[in-house]
């Protein structure tokens, strides 16, 4: 599996770069349909279509290592929030 993960998600680009992501888990627990931690402990997407757009975006804003960054239609960067 690459390093870096994308999918549109309710017009959001979601970004996951595992080679980031420390696998604590914080975005799984907030949207547990969306993302979960693979056999090697990193994340990867579920069914995050499925997770309501302001869940979503907090799920992602939850990682304490900024692995997952999200941008708008626009290409405006909204998670994290610099
Ligand atoms: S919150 Fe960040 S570090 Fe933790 S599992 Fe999710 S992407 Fe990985």
């Amino acid at each position: 599996m690459s390093a870096v993960e994308e999918r549109r998600v309710h017009g959001l680009r979601v970004v996951i770069d595992r080679d980031q992501c420390v696998g604590f888990g914080d975005c799984v627990k907030e949207a547990p349909e969306g993302f979960k931690l693979d056999d090697e402990t990193v994340v990867v997407f579920l069914d995050p279509e499925s997770v309501e757009r302001e869940r979503l975006l907090r799920a992602c804003d939850a990682c304490p290592v900024d692995a997952i960054t999200v941008w708008d239609s626009e290409g405006r960067q909204l998670v994290p929030l610099t």
